[in-house]
Formats: C-alpha cells, structure tokens, sequence
C-alpha cells in the first residue's frame, strides 16, 4: 500500500484502535516533560487532587477513598483481590472472557478459594445464575465481576449483580478496567466495597498505574489480608493518608499526564461526554463493518462501546496477518481476537479517537480488502 496515505495522530504515530495501550492527546504526552520529586509541594497536592477527582467520578462522597498503584491495571485487580477477601473467605467469580479466568488464575497464585460461575463469552453475566449459587452457597463472602469483558466487549449488567449481591449480604468487587469513565459506576446506586480501573483506558491518560476507590470502612477492616506487600492496598492507603507519600517511587510522569487526562475527561463532560463519543465511535465502527459485510459478534443491546469483536470472514483470501500489517502501515492498528467461542479479531473505539478517525479507519479498511482481492467479508 502507499504509505503516502498513512493517517498520523499530531506526534507522528498510528492510531491505536485497541483495549490499551490506547491514543492519548498531545497535551496529556506534553505534561510528562517534567521531573519532580515525590517530596516535592506541587507533587504531593497533584497526587492528592487526581485521588479525589476519581473519587468524585463514583459519586464515593466521604465513604470513599482512591488508593493508587503502580503498575498495570492486572496489578491493581490483583491487589484488590488479596486484600479485600480474607485469607479464610471465598471468592465467587463471574466469568465471561479472559480477564475473568485472570482472576482465577490469581486466586490460586495468592491461595484464595474461589468458585466460578460462567457464562459464554458473548452472554452477560446472569443475574439469576449468582442469586441461586448465593442462596445455595453460605461460605461465598465476596463476588467479583467484569464490568465490561474486554475479551469480547460484553457489557455486564453491574447494577442487577450488585442488587443481588446485597440482597443476600455479600460484598462486591467490580474490574471496571475497560469501562471506567466511559460508563456510569454510582457509588449511590450499586453497594460495592472496591471498584478498579487504570489511567490508560477510558480515562485516556498513560499507561503505568492502576486505582482502587474503596469503601473506608470495608478496607479498614482489611489489615494483614493482603498475601504481597507491594499489592497491599490497605498498607498504601494507610502510608498515603500519613505521608501524603506512595509506599515506593512514585510513576511522577505517569500521574502528570493522569491529572492532564483527568482535566480533559471533565471538560469533555465527564462520563456523559466520554461515553458519548465513545458510543458515536461504535456506532460508526459497527454500522460501517456491517456495510462491508463483516459480521460482530455481539448483538447492539449487549455491546459495549469500548470494543467491538468482528467474526473472522470465511472467504480463504483473508489473511489476518496480511490484514492486520497492511491497516497498521496505513496508521491504524487493531487487535487480534482471544475468543474461543469463534475465531475472530477486535477494533476498539475508545482513546483519544472520534467520528474523523473511525471514519478514516473504516476507509482505510475498504481499501486493504479491495487491494487482497475483494473479500466477501461474511463469516462462516
Ligand atoms: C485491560 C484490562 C485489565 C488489565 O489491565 P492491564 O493494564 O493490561 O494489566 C483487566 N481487566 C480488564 C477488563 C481489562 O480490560
């Protein structure tokens, strides 16, 4: 393909239509070009504004506080999981993709019991599933969920689990990783001791550190549970909330682009305004995949607008890795699939991304299919 037509975000790079790392604008690039230190008076009243702005982003009012962490999201998700569930309680975990298996997996890396409640991949979490296994299953204390299941970018009904949780006076743990800040969390309508996300998805900040907003008085009952001292929330917050300092070195670049990303997400009209464009860039992904005779694999009515899953054609001309090298050289890079329900591959649409861009995407797609040959573009 001539490269003469590659798309270049302003700093010369490709667009990245993935689940992260994702597109961040030039000003929250720009606000890394300093060096402070973590003693340092704007440092520290920086750190301290970023955790109440994402406090305030729940509704968490007084009952909340942000307990940041570095590292990616999985490190925070895992920090969660060690320090909220106690070393002799039992961890129900709903599955519908990969980062649900995640927790599993964690589960017996830090030697928490956990049982599984699963659903296919492209079917939500069920409702009244969770209510039998709770009603059937005394020793569950904590039930943990994927807000949205990036795996296949399946919206989970976050509200309804959570009212059934309560009902039965279990505590709640939500990995909002993908959807945060795109998709309303309400610390007022749905009872959850922990939610967490990171600063490079929908909050469009860099990659490198991850967050939990916590319940005060469920992490305060939390000493001693964490099985890792690194990943133990409690001892961050306690440290935090003395020393107006993190445990170890702070991510200081990291933290100026997640307040710059921060600034930007409440100016576009925070999760109404994020939402929203994200939502008008599936709607255009979507619609035009459709027009090109691709198929998605989820129905609209459970589709997240954070990623789209696109079933793999049937015609034998298309090359994946043909595909996929041919729209990355003309500045826009996708995702492979990790389904095992079908075989398949992912466009995301959240990041500093809009209608110009999905539309350029989608017409640099035509172009691709048309140069190997013209794919029919139906699945099997
Ligand atoms: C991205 C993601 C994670 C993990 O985040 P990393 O930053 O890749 O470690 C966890 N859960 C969900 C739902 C995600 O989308």
């Amino acid at each position: 393909m001539d490269t003469t037509n590659r798309a270049l975000s302003p700093t010369g790079d490709p667009f990245l239509l993935t689940p992260g790392p994702l597109t961040t604008s030039l000003t929250v690039k720009q606000a890394m070009l300093h060096d402070l230190g973590s003693r340092d008076k704007g440092f520290i009243a920086l750190n301290a504004r970023v955790r109440t702005r994402l406090v305030d982003i729940i509704h968490g009012g007084e009952a909340f506080t942000c307990v940041p962490l570095q590292g990616s999201g999985t490190f925070s998700v895992e920090a969660m999981i060690g320090t909220f569930v106690p070393r002799d309680g039992r961890l129900l975990v709903l599955v519908n993709g990969a980062y649900g298996h995640r927790i599993v997996k964690m589960c017996a890396y830090i030697g928490r019991d956990c049982v599984v409640e699963e659903t296919p991949e492209n079917v939500p979490c069920d409702p009244a599933a969770v209510d039998r296994r709770l009603a059937a299953d005394a020793g569950i204390t904590h039930v943990v969920v994927v807000h949205c299941e990036t795996t296949s970018g399946v919206l989970n009904p976050i509200a309804e689990l959570g009212m059934v949780v309560a009902k039965h006076g279990r505590r709640y743990l939500i990995d909002s990783m993908s959807a945060f800040g795109a998709l309303e969390v309400d610390a007022r309508a749905i009872a959850f001791d922990a939610v967490v996300a990171s600063s490079n998805k929908c909050l469009e900040g860099a990659p490198g550190m991850g967050f939990c907003l916590a319940r005060k008085s469920a992490l305060a009952d939390c000493a001693g549970n964490a099985p890792s001292l690194s990943l133990d929330l409690y001892d961050q917050w306690v440290a935090m909330e003395k020393t107006a300092q993190w445990r170890f070195t702070p991510p200081v670049h990291c933290i100026l682009a997640f307040d710059q990303a921060i600034e930007e997400f409440l100016a576009e009209g925070g999760v109404a305004g994020r939402g929203g464009r994200y939502r008008a860039n599936c709607k255009i992904l979507v619609d035009g995949l459709r027009a090109l005779g691709f198929e998605p694999l989820l129905p609209d009515a459970i589709q997240a607008p954070i990623i789209v899953t696109v079933k793999m054609p049937a015609d034998p001309r298309f090359d994946f890795p043909v595909f996929y090298d041919r729209l990355s050289a003309a500045g826009y890079v996708i995702y492979p699939g990790k389904l095992t329900v079908a075989d398949s591959f992912r466009i995301g649409c959240i990041g500093r991304l809009g209608a110009a861009e999905m539309n350029a995407a989608l017409g640099a797609i035509r172009e691709v299919l048309a140069d190997m040959g013209g794919i029919d573009c139906r699945a099997a």
